[in-house]
């Protein structure tokens, strides 16, 4: 049997295949690996300062392609508003790191003790090519998030976006040669076969993905013993205190909850309300998610789009059925919606317990189960009742109580009187708890730091050192 040359690419919105995307053989793959760890070596000899203006260059470059950027995202995901928020958001992410990675690679790990005749120089190495394999649901973000930092510290980079959404390769890769970052920059494209075979030609691998697929990368990484940063799957919990300001909570719920329609890995998709604000908050996420509209007729009209990816439909629709058969009411939507593509209308549910998967499993789509407890203590230990651990949010009035709470949930980022802040704010360091993760902080300065080795020269001044053996006479 011939392995497949291309996949075809699904319109989101119609449904129709539309397109066919290349799969880039396994060989080939390899060879850019090698064209890649060769190329490597000149770029990290150039001074940070100089590999940072290529990446000034790049932000630029993008720039100047904005409305194509949107355009081919919007081929691929349905929705508009968040297209733009993604492009604009990707160059000021690279802006931000070309302005600060100087300055974070000129620290250098603390200098050894000096022992009298020894002296040390401490440097960094970078990795030669560090591997990207990234997901559908801010295609273009999450391929350069961690590759911006890896180039910045002087790493090659090997990516290989989601099979789903990747129109937007051929517009990269102009924009790469653009800002003269080609030779350090390559993009294959295919399915989990390509996935493997870029793991197989990179140093280190950054995974943004679901945790099945991030369990098969970590124990692929784990064989060739080359690091992974794995950033998974969330079922990230809200927590409604008594003392909130409900309609700021109920307003940044239903954006936390609902914006991309539900496809952002730091979603909130599970509320726990105290039970005397139960009511009154459930009515004003009900009030705030009423006025949301799908975007079916016009993309850049309503704030949802439809389901990205064909694989989710099902899932969701399952969990729909599997909850309301067991007691669940939907008091916004319910029913998904089909126009070619597949639309989520915004689903607040009730009367749903821990074991429904829909407050179990990781959603990933516009349904936002809300549960009413008796107090802060069953909110925490149900909160912390799952195998996940990406993110939560905690709505409170009093500050101190607020931070407490925040600091016994089992999640790296915990936004406090808002939602999903992670994903807006870059600049705080964060890890991924339990099955969200593992490895380094993609946000803030340390994210450089994933990509360097220490290493240590330690120098004797030409003194014959006391540790020798003696002599031999
Ligand atoms: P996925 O795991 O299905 O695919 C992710 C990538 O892995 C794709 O590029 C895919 O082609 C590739 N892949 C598949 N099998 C592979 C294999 N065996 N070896 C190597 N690569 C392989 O995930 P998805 O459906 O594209 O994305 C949705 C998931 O991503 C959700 O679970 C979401 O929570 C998660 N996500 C996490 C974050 C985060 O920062 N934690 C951000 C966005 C999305």
């Amino acid at each position: 049997m011939t392995e497949a040359s291309s996949l075809p690419l699904r319109n989101p919105r119609t449904g129709a295949h539309d397109g066919d995307l290349p799969i880039t053989p396994a060989a080939e793959v390899a060879a850019l690996g090698q064209q890649l760890r060769q190329a490597q070596q000149g770029w990290e000899q150039q001074s940070i300062e100089q590999r940072c203006a290529c990446l000034s260059a790049l932000a630029d470059a993008l720039a100047s392609r904005r409305e194509a950027f949107m355009q081919v995202l919007l081929d691929d995901t349905g929705r508009w508003h968040e297209s733009a928020i993604e492009v604009d958001g990707t160059i000021a992410a690279i802006r931000r790191w070309a302005a600060q990675a100087p300055a974070v690679l000129a620290e250098k790990p603390a200098q050894a003790e000096a022992i009298g005749f020894i002296s040390s120089q401490q440097t960094w190495v970078a990795y030669p090519v560090v591997g990207i394999i990234s997901p559908w649901n801010f295609p273009l973000m999450l391929t350069l998030i961690d590759a911006v930092p890896a180039l910045a510290a002087g790493c090659s980079i090997l990516a290989k976006p989601s099979e789903v959404t990747s129109r937007f390769v051929p517009l990269l890769r102009e924009a790469l040669a653009e800002a003269g970052l080609g030779e350090v920059f390559k993009l294959v494209t295919g399915a989990g076969a390509t996935g493997q075979a870029v793991i197989e030609a990179s140093d280190q691998i950054c995974f943004t993905g679901s945790v099945a697929t991030g369990r098969k990368v970590g124990e692929a990484c784990a064989r060739r013993f080359i690091p992974a940063s794995l950033e998974l799957g969330g079922k990230d919990p809200a927590l409604v205190l008594s003392d909130a300001n409900i309609d700021n909570a109920a307003r940044a719920l239903a954006w936390g909850s609902f914006v991309n329609g539900g496809q952002s890995c730091m979603s909130i998709e599970r509320v726990y309300v105290e039970a005397p604000v139960a009511e009154a908050f459930t009515a004003a996420l009900v009030r705030e998610v009423s006025a949301l509209t799908l975007n079916c007729e016009d993309p850049a009209q309503g704030q949802i789009g439809p389901v990205i990816a064909a694989s989710q439909v099902e899932l969701v629709r399952g969990q729909l059925a599997d909850a309301k058969a067991r007691g669940a009411r939907a008091l916004t939507g319910g029913e998904l919606v089909e126009r070619g593509g597949v639309w989520c209308p915004p689903t607040v549910l009730v009367d749903v317990d821990d074991s429904m998967a829909v407050v179990r499993d990781e959603s990933f789509a516009s349904v936002l189960p809300v549960i009413v407890v008796k107090d802060e203590a069953e909110a925490v230990a149900r909160a912390n009742a799952t195998e996940f651990g990406l993110s939560a949010a905690v709505f409170c009035g009093d500050a101190q109580r607020a931070e407490r709470i925040a600091r016994q949930l089992h999640a790296g980022g915990i936004s406090i009187n808002d939602a999903c802040l992670t994903g807006m704010v870059q600049t705080a360091e964060k890890q991924s708890f339990k099955l969200s993760g593992m490895g380094g902080s993609r946000m803030g300065t340390a994210s450089i730091r994933r990509f360097v080795r220490a290493r240590a020269l330690l120098i004797n001044n030409g003194t014959a050192s006391p540790w020798w053996f003696p002599p031999a006479a």
